[in-house]
């Protein structure tokens, strides 16, 4: 099971609990659901049924199960073959997937003190096991068999890639290494993530240590009603009288967005880019012990830097082709920068009658003035539009449009809320293709931002085509006693983007679980996701749903056009700010030798050339780059521009004919959403689109060059 994360921002995962909701039952102990088959619906999993006191015995189970399977490949006296060992390899652990899957599908969207308590004893069991099968040595000695005569064994393009990708998965948990180095290798990584659970505390207790207390509102002004009731209940929550402002994100954002109050700006701007850079909890040398330690293991398994290593399993391939990328973009997007930082500049003057000079904490300020004098638009024009019932048909519509694929309810599936539907889809000649969970507003037992996952993933055992089982979470507006649920312009963004990576989930047409939809390349997983983003803003898909609640009436063209153009302000600063933090993640993991020097100049050394409005001496972003020195995003962080740059290139091909072409549909579905990770993301992107992606279509998108 894999789940699949939307945007920046939400790679935090903000956890609620509930208190005293048990998934356990009344003492009368049920049969374990997950040891015998599934009498569901196409064998979906059995969540009605499951309780907390069957995961432990079935993760027992499971991991037994799968333990009995690795002996038994272990333990063939017959020289290893594909089957007898890739193919058993693959097809072990069917129990673990499922109790898995409907392990983290609770935790995510149904979760309990008890559930999130039994989650970190499951985490380490999980790992343990997972340690146990990668560090095997019998079975890494049959695949490196494998692997060193794979020229020989005529494989096919996907069977090869199994094995490779296999092979380098044993390599990275250091199962190749001997001796010394072995043991050096698992003691860096061990090293290595209590250096980054540090810099994550570090992090996060430097963001909550500060606080500002205001309890003269005339400060305030510019600061919206519902900012200011949140901050007065923040300090009455901690026995204050006034407004409480912390660093958290949405009082940081709002605060420099809003508050006419520059000098207060100023503070709490340089307070939030001196996080961890000081005092007890200084980030500096753990970061700098992080990227050492990283570089040290990346030389360990032969590469020279942690940046060619990680880049090995990418689309991109090598850091080149990602500096490439960023000077490509840098080289456009800076002159456009620079005029919007001029035309930003000009307005504060004239709404100043003074001379005054933008600095990094006025840019939201004057930012947002600028841009509700230019467009007047904003959610609550859009949302009467974008009833939920509505968008839904709408979107569903769109994949009828393009696949010829068709939704049908089906109540007899168990969900694991009642709030949770669930939709059989068949392809286009009717036969069964997947079934979609669409579980769409808060609760307190789920947490918060939006994502696909693939609870059950498609794939082929003995010849038979399993279909599988996805789900798309948002946490769209509820509806209210008097009106329905009606979503901003971003959540129906939101909707198209999880729905697009379901699309890759359900579509998947392959023969290996390991490789099937969304289980690609980092920088390559979200092309089906932002590409369906573009029909958003296109006249003729909005007619066809976007219609108001309570008059019927289509969305008047001008907001359509409003919102394409409100898109793209301040695009080029948004670009190069985005660009500067790609340079800094390449910087800190191109390290050749050990890091010992002053971090505040590496930083400003290492983003220079995409720097439009200098931050001061004393602040630095990188001791609290969650992305790349605690989240995954080590030499990653380009991956976002990389996606966009590839869902343009794709959506200009797509549409270059009419927005619901039919034949290009199936080429992407063909030679994009059906393979999966059967072959290198360049090949497959290059059958679809007849060359590599270049940034031209991006640069129209975004009114850098004209169309
Ligand atoms: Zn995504």
């Amino acid at each position: 099971m894999l789940y699949v994360q939307i945007k920046n921002n939400e790679m935090k995962l903000i956890r609620l609990f509930i208190m005293t909701i048990l998934l356990a039952g009344n003492g009368v102990q049920a049969a374990n659901p997950f040891f015998s088959s599934y009498k569901t619906p196409h064998q979906t999993l059995p969540f009605d049924k499951v309780k907390i006191e069957h995961f432990l015995p079935a993760f027992e189970k499971a991991f037994s199960l799968q333990d009995a399977e690795i002996q038994k490949i272990t333990g063939n006296k017959e020289a290893p073959t594909f089957e007898n060992t890739m193919l058993a390899l693959e097809h072990s652990g069917s129990m673990l997937h499922d109790v898995t899957a409907v392990f983290y599908t609770l935790t995510e969207s149904e979760s309990t003190d008890q559930l999130m308590e039994l989650a970190s004893k499951v985490t380490v069991m999980n790992t343990e096991h997972a340690n146990k099968i990668n560090l095997n040595e019998a079975l890494f000695a049959r695949i490196r068999k494998l692997y060193d005569m794979r020229d020989k064994l005529d494989l096919k393009a996907d069977q090869k890639k199994l094995l490779e990708d296999t092979y380098e998965d044993f390599m990275l948990s250091g199962a190749a290494l001997k001796g010394a180095d072995r043991k050096k290798y698992s003691d860096l990584s061990v090293k290595l993530s209590s250096l980054e659970e540090t810099f994550q505390q570090n992090s996060l207790k430097s963001t909550n240590q500060y606080e500002k207390i205001i309890t003269d509102k005339s400060l305030l002004k510019g600061l919206p009603e519902d900012i200011l009731s949140a901050a007065s209940a923040k300090a009455k929550a901690k026995g204050k009288t006034g407004w409480l402002f912390d660093l958290s994100a949405p009082s940081y954002v709002s605060f420099l967005k809003y508050a006419e109050n520059r000098a207060l700006r100023e503070e709490i701007y340089r307070a939030f880019l001196t996080r961890a850079t000081f005092g007890e909890f200084d980030n500096s040398g753990v970061m700098r012990d992080i990227a050492n330690t990283r570089r040290q293991m990346a030389n360990l398994l032969g590469r020279p830097t942690y940046a060619a290593f990680a880049l090995h399993r990418r689309m991109a391939e090598k850091p080149e082709a990602v500096y490439d990328l960023l000077n490509k973009l840098s080289e456009a997007y800076l002159p456009v920068a620079k005029s919007e930082v001029a035309a930003v500049q000009g307005f504060a003057i004239g709404m100043e009658g003074k001379n005054i000079k933008i600095e990094p904490w006025d840019w939201s300020y004057y930012s947002e003035k600028l841009k509700s004098a230019q467009f007047n638009i904003n959610d609550e024009i859009l949302r009467p539009y974008f009833k939920l019932e509505n968008v839904q048909k709408g979107v569903f519509g769109l994949a009828t449009k393009l696949y010829g694929i068709t939704f049908k309810k089906n109540p007899k599936i168990p969900t694991w809320n009642k709030e949770v539907v669930a939709w059989e889809v068949f392809d286009k000649d009717g036969s069964y293709l997947a079934v979609l969970y669409t579980d769409f507003h808060p609760r307190k037992s789920k947490r918060a931002g939006a994502w696909m996952s693939d609870i059950n993933e498609q794939y082929r055992l003995n010849g038979k085509d399993l279909r599988p089982q996805v789900s798309i979470t948002m946490n769209f507006t509820n509806a209210t006693e008097t009106k329905p649920s009606l979503l901003t312009y971003d959540e129906v963004t939101t909707f198209l983007h999880e729905f697009g990576h379901a699309l890759h989930g359900m579509l998947s047409d392959v023969n290996y679980r390991s490789q099937s939809g969304t289980r690609v390349y980092r920088d390559f997983v979200e092309l089906p996701s932002q590409v369906m983003e573009n029909w958003a803003s296109e006249k003729e898909f909005l007619d066809e749903f976007a219609l108001h609640y309570e008059t019927g009436e289509k969305i008047p063209f001008e907001l359509v056009q409003k919102i394409k153009a409100s898109e793209n302000f301040n695009v080029a600063y948004a670009c190069m700010r985005q660009l500067s933090f790609g340079y800094l993640d390449m910087a800190w993991h191109s390290l050749t030798s050990d890091f010992n020097g002053d971090p505040f100049a590496f930083e400003r050394e290492a983003w220079a050339r995409a720097i439009v409005l200098p931050q001061p001496k004393d602040c630095m972003m990188s001791t609290t780059f969650n992305h790349i020195f605690a989240g995954g995003y080590a030499a990653g962080y380009y991956s976002y521009k990389w996606a966009e740059v590839l869902d343009a290139d794709a959506y200009a091909y797509f549409s270059r004919n009419k927005i619901f072409d039919t034949e290009t549909a199936e080429s992407f579905r063909k030679n994009i959403l059906s393979k999966g990770g059967t072959e290198p993301p360049m090949q497959l992107y290059k059958r679809f689109r007849g060359q590599e992606p270049g940034i031209e279509a991006l640069l129209k998108r975004n009114g850098i060059i004209n169309n």
